[in-house]
Formats: structure tokens, C-alpha cells, sequence
């Protein structure tokens, strides 16, 4: 089997989704390529930044009719210090991965995209003119596109790795998320300082609450890759989280992920864009890789009409998609991977929290250059 195409997208996470849709809106044919079946649970503390509130609803997500906790406070502990609170600058939604995800592709389909699920992408070659995109699934085809867009997420595959990415040893983390029945106030997301990592919580829908922590590596391999002794052993040195942990009732199943790493990656290869995380991860305690992605999307989308409507060639589309990602995501990059280091250093997240209870401004400012103005919806016609 062989399908021509105008725009592929590999995977299925909230950046490739959206261009799906956005993309498919502007006329073009879309084919988005996803390894899993929705709905599915994803390692994400699942507080989506309210920068996207214009997108989602332009998007056609029914956000207001899900009543959907805002969460506008946030408190960070240490075992060793007084708590920080503050209200925060923007304030997010909470909302799962398993609802908007799947809610999401829903909504692509009805537009007209062709989704694959249970469908890996295995290769891509560059034709003269178009891609070509080998694909297993209950049968391998090919799909050639004019146009390919990178959204497969942290985990890149093999070709779309450039030599010096496989060459650079990086410090790896592991992400870990599970739902749970808790008694906190629905306005209020925490993070938890513990050593070798940190630990947030946040309300969902259906009165739940997502759990989710980020760890060195190191000590998940350690502990014999055995969650529930790291959570009683390690997390549970800061009192709240040895706590929720034992208190609070688990509703689903922990899923994790390896391989979270925060350098900096390329933002495309062999005229393949890359969106959301596979352009680099921000670190998770920003809490705004959720509309990142959905950013990223908008910014690819736009060049991608510019070229599949001749105004520009693949070059320029390359050069232009760069050039807009770097002046939105540049900076805020930078800030949240020096907070993300201070926070794999004890002492250095304890004195980060004496200084905010001192001067919480600096939490303010700290917190609106990890983010951005409203995402702007995207230009159709
Ligand atoms: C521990 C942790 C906590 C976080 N908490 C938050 C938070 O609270 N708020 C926030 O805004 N962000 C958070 N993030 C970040 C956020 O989850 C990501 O930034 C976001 O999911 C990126 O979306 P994406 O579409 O780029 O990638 P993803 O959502 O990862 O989607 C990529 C998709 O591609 C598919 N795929 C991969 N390879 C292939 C292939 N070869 N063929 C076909 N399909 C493929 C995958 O199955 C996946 O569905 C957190 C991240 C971590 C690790």
C-alpha cells in the first residue's frame, strides 16, 4: 500500500495534533502517523499553561463546558525549609492526557485527517521532491508527503538523530505519573523538593488529581527500576510526598518514561521540522511544555502553508520555522533549564526558597520568563 500526501506528521501528542488540525483547516491533506491507540495515559503533570486558552478553544475543545479546575496558586517545599507560596502570574487548567489527547484526534479525524494509529514510523528517505515515510503497522506501506513534520515527542527516533546528538552523553531523567483520589484544594498546584528530583500535584477532571515526578535516572536504576520502594524510600523524605503516597488512593496505574533529557536539540533535519519536545524539552517544573507544543504547531503550520502554496521554497520554510521558533521559545528555554539545575541541587533549592520567601517578586519574574503571551490562533486563509 502507498499513500500520497501533502503534509505527514509523525506522532500523535498534542504538537502533532495540532498541526493536524490547523493544517488541515488551511486545505491541505494531512496523514498523522501515531505508535499507541487512543485514549492513552502519557507521563505529564498534566497543568496546561492558561497561554493556551485562545488555541484550545479555537481548536473546538468544549474547555468551558468540562469545568475544568483553574489553578492559579502554587506552593513549592524542601524537607529542610519553609514552604513558598505565591499566586501565579498566568494560572493553568488541569486536564489529563488520556481526555485532551484523545479528544484532540477526534477532532482531527472529523476534519479530515487520515490518522494511523498502532502505526510506527520506521524511516524516512528524502525523494527528490517529496519524503518517503516507511510505516509498520498490522502491515508495513510507505506514505509519501511533500511536506514531513517531526512530533514524535522526547524520544526521538534513530532517523531523525543527528551524529553529534548520538555522540553527546546526556544526563537522563525518568518521568513518572499516576491519578489519584486526594483532599487538596483544587486551585493549588505543588511541587516537591526531594533529592535527585521533584514531585508535582495538580487537580484533573472528575475530582482527580495527577501526580508526577521527575528523577535522576540514576537512582530508578539504583532501586532495580522497582517505582513504589523509590517512592517510599526516596520521595518520601519530603514528609508531604511520604504522605500522598500512602493517604492518598491510586486510580490508575503509574506509567513512566525514560530518556527526558533538557539540552538543547536541533530544530529540524534533512527539511524534517520538529515540534514540541522533539525541538528540545523545557524542563517540566516550568509547567508549559503542554503549550509549547501547541505553539510550535501554530509556528509550522504557518510556514508550511507559505510553502504548499509556492510563496516559498522548502529552504525558506526551514530557515523561517527556526527562525520564529528560536524568538518564542529561545529564552524562556534558557531560564527554565538554569531553574531546572538549581533544582537537582539540595542546597541550592533550599537557599532559592529562603531568597522567594525574602523578595517573592523575583518567584514572579522567575516564573513569566519560563512563559509566553497568548498563543496567537492561526491565520486560515
Ligand atoms: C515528568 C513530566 C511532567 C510534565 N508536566 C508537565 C505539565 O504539568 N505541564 C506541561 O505543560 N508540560 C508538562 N510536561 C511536558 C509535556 O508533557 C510535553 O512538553 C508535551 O507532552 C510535548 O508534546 P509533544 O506533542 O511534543 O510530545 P508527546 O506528547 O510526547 O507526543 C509525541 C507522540 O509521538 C508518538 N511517537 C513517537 N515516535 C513515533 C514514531 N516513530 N512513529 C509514530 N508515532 C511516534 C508517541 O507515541 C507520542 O504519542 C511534563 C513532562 C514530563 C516528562
Amino acid at each position: 500500500m502507498s499513500i500520497k500526501t501533502e503534509v505527514a506528521i509523525i506522532g500523535g501528542g498534542l504538537a502533532g495534533l495540532t498541526a493536524a488540525i490547523v493544517i488541515r483547516r488551511m486545505g491541505f491533506s494531512v496523514v498523522l502517523i501515531e505508535k499507541k491507540k487512543y485514549p492513552f495515559h502519557k507521563v505529564c503533570g498534566e497543568y496546561i499553561s492558561l497561554e493556551a486558552e485562545d488555541i484550545l478553544n479555537w481548536l473546538g475543545l468544549p474547555v468551558k463546558n468540562w469545568n475544568l479546575p483553574i489553578i492559579d496558586n502554587f506552593r513549592i517545599t524542601h524537607p529542610q525549609t519553609k514552604d513558598f507560596r505565591s499566586k501565579l502570574p498566568l494560572g493553568g487548567l488541569g486536564i489529563s492526557r488520556f481526555k485532551l489527547d484523545d479528544h484532540l484526534k477526534k477532532l482531527a479525524e472529523i476534519e479530515g485527517v487520515m490518522v494511523y494509529e498502532n502505526s510506527k514510523v520506521n524511516q524516512v528517505t528524502n525523494g527528490e521532491k517529496s519524503h518517503i515515510l516507511d510505516v509498520f503497522s498490522t502491515e508495513t506501506f510507505q506514505i509519501e508527503s511533500d511536506v514531513v513534520l517531526g512530533a514524535f515527542g522526547r524520544n526521538k527516533p534513530h532517523f531523525a538523530t543527528s551524529e553529534t546528538e548520538k555522540q553527546t552523553p546526556q544526563k537522563g531523567f525518568i518521568g513518572a505519573k499516576m491519578h489519584i483520589q486526594a483532599d487538596l484544594p483544587k486551585n493549588l498546584i505543588e511541587l516537591h523538593h526531594f533529592s535527585g528530583g521533584y514531585c508535582g500535584i495538580s487537580a484533573i477532571e472528575n475530582d482527580l488529581f495527577c501526580i508526577c515526578y521527575l528523577i535522576d535516572s540514576q537512582i530508578v536504576k539504583e532501586n532495580k527500576g522497582d517505582f513504589q520502594k523509590v517512592e517510599t524510600s526516596v520521595l518520601s523524605r519530603n514528609r508531604n510526598l511520604d504522605h500522598y503516597f500512602s493517604d492518598f488512593e491510586k486510580r490508575t496505574e503509574r506509567v513512566s518514561t525514560a530518556g527526558v533529557y533538557f539540552s538543547p536539540r536541533p530544530i529540524s533535519n534533512n527539511g524534517i521540522l520538529f515540534l514540541g519536545d522533539s525541538a528540545g524539552m523545557i524542563p517540566p517544573l516550568a509547567g508549559n511544555g503542554m503549550s509549547m507544543a501547541i505553539h510550535s504547531a501554530v509556528l509550522a503550520s504557518e510556514v508550511v502553508k507559505q510553502f504548499l502554496l509556492g510563496k516559498i521554497n522548502k529552504q525558506e520554510m526551514v530557515k523561517n520555522y527556526e527562525s520564529s521558533w528560536n524568538s518564542a521559545f529561545k529564552n524562556r528555554l534558557k531560564m527554565a533549564r538554569t531553574l531546572q539545575n538549581i533544582m537537582q541541587i539540595d542546597f541550592a533549592t533550599r537557599l532559592s526558597l529562603d531568597v522567594f520567601n525574602l523578595a517573592p517578586s523575583l518567584f514572579k519574574l522567575a516564573a513569566r520568563s519560563t512563559h509566553g503571551i497568548q498563543i496567537p490562533v492561526p491565520k486560515i486563509l
